[in-house]
């Protein structure tokens, strides 16, 4: 009895002088403002970010670490600044009752788990109930996906890569190409686009399995890695000058403000320009609930991957193929949209939801991610040989 007291004593005293410590201070690390409620319970901000104009907030990233949790202790997060604001239309953000947080103790052998917790609509925010085996454990979004990561993927499909240009941070803007069509002229030429928006990294994750189950016969030309500064730094969707990396392909072309988008925009134009042609050019995207493929009015292709996709990967759209060619206004025209008004190519875009999949029963993980992107590297090129096959 007594012993049982002086424990309880000692456990609620080491609770008391907890001091958790949060940081961001890594590769995609993202952190808004923290307060403390009690020694185990902090209130903290997603940052969000906004664009040029200061418009547009979007808070759907964060990733931090919280350290200095006593032992056996539950720790409290309510995970606050939520609402934001999506073509200039008001919004109660990304992170919703559908995109509840995931958390994982600190050390790679860990996996990312769902957090427990509950969403509060009305305010609104998440209070999170952690309870850590370790004193240190990380929070994110969705399982995050850094450069060192990608660098993985490099040293095994060993690309030819060229540097097309420097974000503002300047880091190397990559174009991949891993050409295995064999020396044959006719080879169906595909280009990717991954990671345009840095928060979905579930596009990455889907990059990684593309990548290392690419099918020959085919010259594969890709963009892994389209917003540099953006993913290193824990950005959402725009780069360090506020310009979405997904809209202003219209935008006159401007080397200090849009980098980015100019460097990936000569590239592309470099290679028509030499009287090369691209069969399908296709950019990965994540969203919170939808899942779709967009592209030109009736491309039979279009269509054909989509029905394909449905069939016979986890792809789950919420719509049927579809085109979206009006670009809203000046400066708004996302690549697709750039890509087929200028240069009539058949360019798609493709979103695949965080959230609940009915195919899946279950949330996308890294591991259900990487087996899409490389069934979408097979049926893209089985898609695009066969009728070659069959002349
Ligand atoms: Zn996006």
């Amino acid at each position: 009895m007594i012993l049982k007291t002086f424990l309880g004593f000692l456990l609620a005293f080491a609770v008391a002088q907890a001091e958790l410590k949060v940081s961001a201070n890594f590769p995609n690390g993202s952190l808004g403002p923290v307060s403390r409620v009690g020694p185990l319970h902090l209130r903290i901000g997603v940052k969000g970010q906004s664009d040029q104009d200061g418009r547009n907030r979007q808070a759907s990233w964060y990733s931090f670490r919280v350290s200095g949790v006593p032992r056996k202790a539950e720790v409290i997060i309510d995970l606050v600044d939520l609402p934001g604001e999506y073509n200039y239309k008001p919004n109660r953000g990304a992170i919703t009752a559908e995109t509840r947080p995931y958390w994982r103790e600190d050390g790679k052998k860990f996996k990312w788990q769902q957090a427990l917790g509950d969403y509060d609509s009305h305010e609104p925010k998440w209070r999170l109930r952690i309870r850590p085996r370790k004193s240190t454990f990380l929070l994110a979004h969705i399982p995050p996906y850094t450069r060192k990561q990608l660098d993985a993927v490099r040293k095994t499909v060993k690309p030819k890569v060229a540097v097309v240009g420097k974000s503002i941070g300047a880091r190397p803007m990559e174009l991949w190409t891993i050409d295995l069509s064999g020396g044959n002229p006719k080879a169906p030429v595909v280009w990717m686009m991954f990671r345009q928006h840095a928060w979905e990294s579930g596009t990455s994750w889907a990059g990684d399995g593309f990548l290392r189950n690419l099918l020959p016969g085919v010259v594969w030309k890709i963009f892994p890695w389209c917003d540099p500064d953006g993913v290193e730094e824990g950005g959402v969707r725009f780069n360090k000058r506020g310009f979405d990396l997904n809209r202003n392909w219209d935008s006159p072309n401007d080397v200090a403000a849009r980098p980015e988008i100019l460097a990936q925009k000569s590239a592309i134009e470099a290679w028509l320009a030499k009287g090369n042609k691209i069969d399908l050019f296709l950019t990965l995207h994540n969203t919170e609930t939808g899942e779709y493929l967009e592209g030109p009015p009736d491309s039979r292709l279009g269509k054909e991957l989509f029905a394909v996709l449905k069939e016979r990967t986890q792809f789950d759209p919420d719509r049927d193929y579809f085109s979206r060619m009006k670009i809203d206004a000046p400066g708004r025209a996302n690549v697709i949209q750039w890509l087929c008004g200028t240069h009539k190519v058949e360019a798609m875009l493709m979103e695949l939801r965080i959230a609940n999949s009915k195919k899946l029963d279950e949330r996308p993980s890294p591991e259900s991610w990487s087996a899409f992107g490389a069934a979408l590297a097979k049926q893209i090129a089985t898609l695009l040989l066969l009728p070659q096959s069959l002349q």
